[in-house]
C-alpha cells in the first residue's frame, strides 16, 4: 500500500512525501479510507503507530474541500477540534497539523494552560478551522466567550485512557455538550476500560473500530 492509493489530496501527499515517509503504517492505511468517507472511528492505538497523521490527512482533506481563502476572520470559524490529554501531547499534534497542512488554506492554534491567555485569544480571532486543545484551557475560552464551537465539524479525542486517568471525562462531557450534533467524531485510546465505551456511546455514531 502506498499513500497514494489512499484517496489523498496532491496538497496533503506533497506534505508527507516533504516529511519524508514513503510506506503508510497500519493504522494510516486503515483509518484514512474511513475518516475520508465522514464516519466515525473508535481507534485502538499506542502513540509511535502514526494515530496522528492517520487522523489528521484525512481530516484536513474534509476540512479544504470547502476552505475558504477570504481575509475576514469571520470566515475562518472553528472546524475541526482536537482534544488532548496533555500540553507535550497537544503541541506534539500540533506540530504534525502544521507539517501536513502546508499546502493547503487551513489555519490551526494550540490551546494549552499554564501560559498567558491573551496570545491564544488573539489567535482565536484571526480565525481558527483547526484547535489543537487540552480541555481545562479550552474551557476557560468559552467561559471567556474567545471560542465558538458552532461550526465544529470533526472532533477528534486522543489518548482517551490519559483523559480519564487525568480526571478531564467531566471537562469532556461539558465540551460534548456544546458541539454540533451533526459531527463526525473521532475517538483514539490504547485501552478499552468499560469508561471509555461509555464515554465511545456518548460520543460516537454507528463508529467503525480500528485495531493495530
Ligand atoms: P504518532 O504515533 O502519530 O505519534 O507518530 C509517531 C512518529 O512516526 C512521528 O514522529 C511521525 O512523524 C512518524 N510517522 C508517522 N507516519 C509515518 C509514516 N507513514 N512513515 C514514517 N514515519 C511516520
Amino acid at each position: 500500500m502506498k499513500f497514494e492509493d489512499l484517496g489523498l489530496l496532491p496538497e496533503l501527499l506533497r506534505a508527507v512525501h516533504e516529511a519524508g515517509y514513503t510506506t503508510p503504517t497500519p493504522i494510516q492505511t486503515q483509518a484514512i479510507p474511513i475518516v475520508l468517507q465522514g464516519l466515525d472511528v473508535m481507534g485502538g492505538a499506542q502513540t509511535g503507530t502514526g494515530k496522528t497523521a492517520g487522523f489528521t490527512l484525512p481530516l484536513l482533506q474534509r476540512l479544504a474541500r470547502h476552505a475558504s481563502t477570504s481575509p475576514s476572520p469571520a470566515r475562518h470559524p472553528v472546524r475541526a477540534l482536537i482534544l488532548a490529554p496533555t500540553r507535550e501531547l497537544a503541541m506534539q499534534v500540533h506540530d504534525s497539523v502544521k507539517t501536513y497542512s502546508k499546502y493547503v488554506p487551513l489555519r490551526s492554534v494550540c490551546i494549552y494552560g499554564g501560559v498567558d491567555i491573551k496570545p491564544q485569544i488573539a489567535e482565536l480571532r484571526e480565525g481558527r478551522e483547526i484547535v489543537v486543545a487540552t480541555p481545562g484551557r479550552l474551557l476557560d475560552h468559552v467561559e471567556q466567550k474567545s471560542v465558538s464551537f458552532a461550526q465544529v465539524e470533526v472532533l477528534v479525542l486522543d489518548e482517551a485512557d490519559r483523559m480519564l486517568d487525568m480526571g478531564f471525562i467531566p471537562d469532556i462531557k461539558r465540551i460534548l455538550a456544546m458541539l454540533p450534533k451533526a459531527r463526525q467524531s473521532l475517538l483514539f485510546s490504547a485501552t478499552f476500560s468499560d469508561e471509555i465505551k461509555k464515554l465511545a456511546d456518548a460520543m460516537l455514531k454507528n463508529p467503525q473500530l480500528i485495531e493495530v
